[in-house]
């Protein structure tokens, strides 16, 4: 008999060679018929691998990741086999799952594919998984696999294979198809009732440039129908509100290939964005006791060897820049951390004066390959809205909390009610890996713990996760189509106040370390507004948006008036436009609503006569004709609700 330990901490007693299916069973059919794979001792299972020792057991079903993982793996089987059958002599390297749904990576030979192939593939695909085959893994030789492979000219699979310690080599068998396989499958392919192939794209064998290229096809498979026209809509509408499209159409941003890639240029709609979010944001750094710092963008190699960023970065770094006569070196700036460390060196600090919080939206630049880049999301050079905190360990606790006092803020004035927030803590079995005493460890862990807690946030604690350094707090956000981003971060540590030698004086009269503190909740300017971009579609918060109203005169005769309402909307503080292009109002209007314009304010002769204005909200509610100053009240009622005092 072996006991099993079900994650409720219950443990049941079974035969040896029960299956995770049968322990489904026993606790409910239900149960059984939605168990899709399973985790024993920390590894993943077939549901139907024999268990022969006492360990502890998770089931997964659709709403778990690990089983969706399972689920959109065993279809890349299924994908796969219907792909070897239609195009003969292709050879299969590898088939994953990822974030949504999976991917297969195939040599074509001279065979190739398009979308327009998808549907053929799709239906043999969903015909072979109506077969209701079940998975089954078995072991093979190390000889054995090779040969399988190399009968098929496979030289992918052998090379996979000679990588592999022998006796660890499995098979996985469904139907006529077989394939090389770790394991983690659900239980037949019967479960996979809708199968749609998204998307070809090339790939290099291992990712490595200098190997052959590969195509790779993406799929997304799910157990209902009705689940996977969700989906399909779901990704139209992420489509439509990609950051790159709306940037362009909202004349935001630019990319120019001779500024180079990665670089983005911010048009002044953009700019003007970006000008009114930082100083949203250095109003309520203000009031919160930040001071504002300004450094260069560039630095000597020695201070980002003394910080320690030359390890992390220095290699994958841009050149280095040297002085024509001095021969001196400089880098263009990773990180903003190691200028303010030096700004706080500047001069001798007493305990009663700290904390110093020094903040600055600091630019910095970081390498990364052509391929990776992706409109504002992974880009070479972006604004962080930094900051840092020195202060005594004493006074940790309450600088946490006002930071993540200043964090939800920033997201509540956004229109982020959907977060949550995971703690980063130590893994206490790998002592050696940390830096700073345990017993300051123990005190931050904690005063980040307290804080998450009295402020009432959703979260989770994660241990080995935390940096080198130190602990710390990141906020997840979810966007408007359910899509989690990471933002700002939270970062207690030990590591630079050391390195750049910082102090101050106690009340011992003794020096003594600062803790420092690096949080910056945008993350970075050009990060957040995509995320802004794609979670508002464009539609941003009334206090932010670039023009927060356009006039339309109905005719050139209104023009004067219409100029003379725009007069009093600007003594108002409201950012309005007119346009007195000769077209018919149903068009400006139409072309208003493209441009995600909130008010559209039209005035005629009615208007001029009443001297009033009709407004028209964006989608389409009519607000009837109002004065000036009910219009203002409307405006400034509107922007209250989101944009609370800090
Ligand atoms: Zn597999
Ligand atoms: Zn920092």
């Amino acid at each position: 008999m072996i006991n099993i330990t079900l994650p409720d901490g219950s443990v049941k007693t079974f035969n040896e060679g029960v299956t995770p299916m049968d322990v489904a069973r026993d606790i409910s059919e239900g149960l059984a018929r939605n168990v899709i794979s399973a985790k024993f001792n920390d590894q993943i299972v077939e549901t139907v691998t024999p268990l022969n020792q006492d360990g502890s057991l998770t089931l997964y079903t659709w709403r778990d990741d690990l089983g969706k993982k399972a689920f959109w793996h065993s279809s890349s089987h299924v994908v796969a086999q219907a792909i070897e059958e239609l195009y003969p002599g292709v050879k299969l390297t590898i088939g994953p799952a990822i974030e949504n749904g999976f991917y297969y990576d195939i040599d074509f030979g001279e065979h190739s594919i398009s979308e327009k192939d998808f549907p053929m593939i799709e239906k043999r695909a969903i015909e072979i998984a109506r077969g209701k085959h079940p998975y089954k893994m078995r072991e093979v030789s190390k000889e054995d696999a090779l040969n399988y492979y190399k009968k098929q000219d496979n030289e992918y699979k052998v090379e996979l294979i000679s990588n592999l310690e022998d006796g660890t080599i499995t098979f996985c068998d469904h139907d006529s198809f077989t394939d090389l396989c770790r394991g983690g499958h659900i239980p037949n392919t019967g479960y996979i009732k809708a199968l749609k192939l998204l998307s070809v794209a090339g790939a290099y064998w291992r990712g490595d440039e200098k190997n052959p290229q590969l195509t790779r096809v993406y799929g997304i498979s799910f157990p209902k129908q009705k689940e996977l026209t969700e989906y399909l809509e779901l990704l139209e509408e992420a489509k439509k509100r990609d950051h790159r499209k709306l940037g362009r159409e909202l004349e935001l941003f630019t990319f120019s290939q001779k500024v180079g890639q990665g670089l983005p240029l911010w048009l002044p709609k953009g700019a003007a964005l970006r000008e009114r979010l930082e100083q949203f944001l250095k109003k309520a750094q203000k009031k919160a006791g930040y001071e504002m710092v300004i450094s260069p963008h560039i630095g000597q190699k020695e201070l980002y060897v003394t910080s320690g960023h030359y390890a992390k970065y220095g290699e994958d770094s841009f050149q280095p820049i040297h002085t024509p006569k001095e021969d001196e070196e400089f880098l263009l700036k990773p990180m903003n951390c190691p200028h303010h460390c030096e700004i706080y060196n500047a001069k001798p600090f007493s305990y009663r004066e700290l904390p110093k919080r020094y903040a600055e939206f600091g630019t910095v630049y970081r390498y990364e390959q052509s391929g990776e880049l992706h409109g504002l999301t992974r880009v070479r050079g972006f604004t962080q809205d930094d900051a840092h905190i020195f202060c005594t360990q004493e006074q940790l606790d309450q600088e946490f909390k006002n930071v993540i006092d200043l964090s939800l803020y920033v997201l509540g004035s956004l229109g982020f009610d959907n977060f949550t927030a995971q703690v980063s803590v130590r893994d206490l079995d790998k002592p050696e890996k940390y830096i700073g005493s345990v017993d300051n460890w123990e005190k931050a862990e904690q005063a980040i713990i307290n804080a998450a807690e009295e402020k009432g946030l959703d979260f989770k604690v994660e241990a080995g996760e935390a940096a080198f350094y130190g602990p710390k707090l990141d906020f997840m956000v979810k966007d408007a189509l359910g899509r989690n981003w990471q933002l700002g971060t939270i970062q207690v540590d030990y590591n630079l106040p050391e390195r750049f030698e910082l102090t101050y004086k106690g009340s011992d009269n003794e020096l003594h370390r600062p803790v420092m503190i690096h949080r910056a909740p945008f993350g970075s300017m050009e990060r957040f507004i995509a995320l802004l971009l794609e979670h508002t579609g464009g539609n941003f918060p009334l206090w932010l948006t670039p023009d927060q109203a356009i006039i339309l005169p109905v005719s050139e005769k209104h023009e004067k008036y219409a100029e003379k309402v725009s007069k009093s909307l600007e003594n108002n503080e409201i950012r309005a436009l007119i346009d007195a292009r000769n077209e018919t109002v149903g068009k400006k209007i139409r072309e208003a609503e493209m441009n995600k314009i909130p008010f559209m304010l039209i005035v005629g002769e009615s208007e001029e006569e009443k001297g009033t204005i009709s407004v028209r909200r964006h989608g389409g509610e009519d607000l009837g004709s109002i004065s000036i100053d009910e219009f203002t009240d409307l405006v400034e009622t509107e922007i209250n609700s989101t944009l609370k005092t800090f």
